[in-house]
């Protein structure tokens, strides 16, 4: 068992208070660690030395900083298995995954944004008597919060661009997932970034969290979590006019037409359903499907989905891991519960899988899909978050686009077609801020990257993000006569 502090000022130190919180490996149960229950007072000491660092922070050039980034990423480099195994043990979820997506994103983060950053070219306008220079300052202290599906992975996405453009950092990661967010606090303080640019305090959401978001020193927010919880920070660093991003929780609609090449493209359609346990803010979880290849797309669907297998996290041939934590596991079966009296009949899965020995007890649930529901229903409107998808038929392109467009959310979607240019006459009038053709979460990291509606406000991503992380200033200057 580990235990975890928080890592302020250059320091790894206890919370203020003593107080600590259990955190467990969901698969297993077991407790595999100890963390700070910080509050308040925890997030004003990393305020402080937040302040006593930033204007020397500030000061280096983008180059010099840049620098910092990469010898942050040769090192994340060096323990990029001990950040999968974490990564695997803190989520459950399969070791490959957390080798191929968690930790080479966490380590590519870095690197490009380093790359990114000094790519930067001067903004300038010219008018007949005058030049106007567009620099970007840093905006001081940001508030980074994360959330438990892809924990360095979403960390490492606003660390990196914000400490490149000279801002000094406090990181709250969900407290059901810490493990990975300590190893870059260890890995920051061993290359040997200055004391108190990069701080990193653990606690719950509703009191370390909010602590962050209403400390009025702290310039902007960086949120990403549930759609309830992105309300209540909006509502609290509103009024003190932080920068604030919000990327937000999803209802993805795949959209499959008459044409798509269902055999080619099958295993990428089951993978946009159950990645990560269904557990990715990006799942396509409502199938719509032209109803005159209805029947063969189901068959190759349930096909694909019955080769996964459920099962030890650290075992490498374990496709679908378990869940986040039994409590989840709970409001998951609660839906399927909810789906039954709306009418859904589930086609496959639907219940806890049979599994032996030490993982007998973990959060682990089928991929599990169900048809016949209205798609105006509530499980196939809210977020379920989990290895839950509904199936729905379109009889025409219209149809298809009403349907996708009718739930609050509008964060991303995909679309199945052999006729790519109608794919993007499409896409066109889809309400939500990614698109996928004939792939899904093929990322360029260049790319906006964000939602719309209840998905959230901003983009990160690229120069969204160094924008985002940055102050823009305009200074005009007077030509000499
Ligand atoms: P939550 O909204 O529950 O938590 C997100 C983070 O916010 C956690 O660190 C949480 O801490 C913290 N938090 C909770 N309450 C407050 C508060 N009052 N003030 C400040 N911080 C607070 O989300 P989950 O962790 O459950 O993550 C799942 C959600 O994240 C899903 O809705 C998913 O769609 C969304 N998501 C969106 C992505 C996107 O890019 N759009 C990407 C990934 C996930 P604690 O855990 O301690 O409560």
């Amino acid at each position: 068992m580990i235990v975890i502090n928080n890592y302020v000022n250059g320091e790894f130190i206890e919370s203020t208070n003593g107080c600590t919180i259990d955190n467990f490996n969901p698969a297993t149960n077991e407790k595999i660690a100890i963390i700070p229950q910080s509050s308040a007072k925890d997030i004003i000491n990393a305020v402080d030395a937040c302040k006593a660092s930033k204007s020397s922070w500030a000061k280096l050039t983008i180059h010099e900083r840049a620098e910092w980034l990469d010898k942050i990423a040769d090192e994340l480099n060096n323990r990029f298995e001990e950040i999968a195994t974490l990564e695997s043990l803190d989520t459950g979820k399969p070791i490959s995954l957390a080798r191929n997506v968690d930790a080479t994103r966490s380590v590519n983060n870095f690197r490009f944004f380093a790359d990114l950053a000094r790519k930067m070219k001067k903004t300038q306008f010219e008018m007949n008597d005058a030049m106007n220079n567009v620099i970007n300052k840093p905006v001081g202290i940001a508030g980074l919060i994360t959330p438990w599906n892809l924990p360095l992975y979403l960390l490492s996405w606003k660390v990196a661009p914000a400490l490149v453009m000279g801002n000094c950092v406090i990181a709250k990661p969900s407290e059901l997932t810490p493990m990975t967010a300590n190893l870059l606090a260890e890995v920051i303080h061993n290359v040997g970034l200055p004391k108190g640019v990069f701080n990193l305090v653990h606690g719950y959401g509703n009191s370390c969290g909010q602590a962050l978001v209403e400390h009025p020193d702290i310039n902007l927010i960086s949120f990403t979590g549930g759609t309830a919880t992105g309300k209540i920070v909006a509502k609290s660093a509103a009024p003190m006019f932080k920068k604030i991003s919000l990327e937000l929780g999803g209802k993805n609609a795949t959209i499959i037409l008459d044409d798509a090449d269902i055999i080619s493209n099958i295993d990428n359609i089951v993978k946009s359903a159950f990645l990560n346990q269904g557990q990715v803010c990006l799942c396509g979880s409502r199938i719509l499907v032209h109803e005159s290849i209805y029947n063969s797309f189901l068959k190759q669907f349930l096909k694909s989905i019955s080769t996964m297998k459920i099962g030890d996290p650290l075992d490498e041939n374990t496709k679908l891991g378990s869940l986040i934590s039994n409590e989840h596991l709970e409001k998951v079966e609660s839906y399927v519960n909810l789906a039954k009296n709306e009418g859904g009949e589930i086609i496959i899965g639907g219940k806890r899988p049979n599994l032996n020995g030490k993982i007998s007890e973990g959060a682990f649930f089928e991929p599990t899909v169900i048809v016949g529901l209205n798609h105006n229903s509530r499980t196939a409107t809210e977020e379920i978050f989990g290895p839950v998808v509904t199936i729905h038929q379109f009889n025409d392109i219209e149809d298809a686009i009403n349907i996708a467009n009718c739930t609050k959310y509008g964060l991303a979607a995909s679309i199945w077609t052999e006729d790519t240019k109608l794919g993007e006459s499409i896409a066109k009038k889809l309400d939500t801020g990614m698109v996928w053709i004939n792939c899904w979460l093929h990322r360029d990291l260049r790319v906006p990257f964000g939602g719309v509606k209840s998905s959230g406000v901003g983009r990160e991503g690229g120069f969204y993000s160094l924008e985002f992380f940055s102050e823009l200033q305009n200074i005009c200057t007077f030509f000499n006569s």
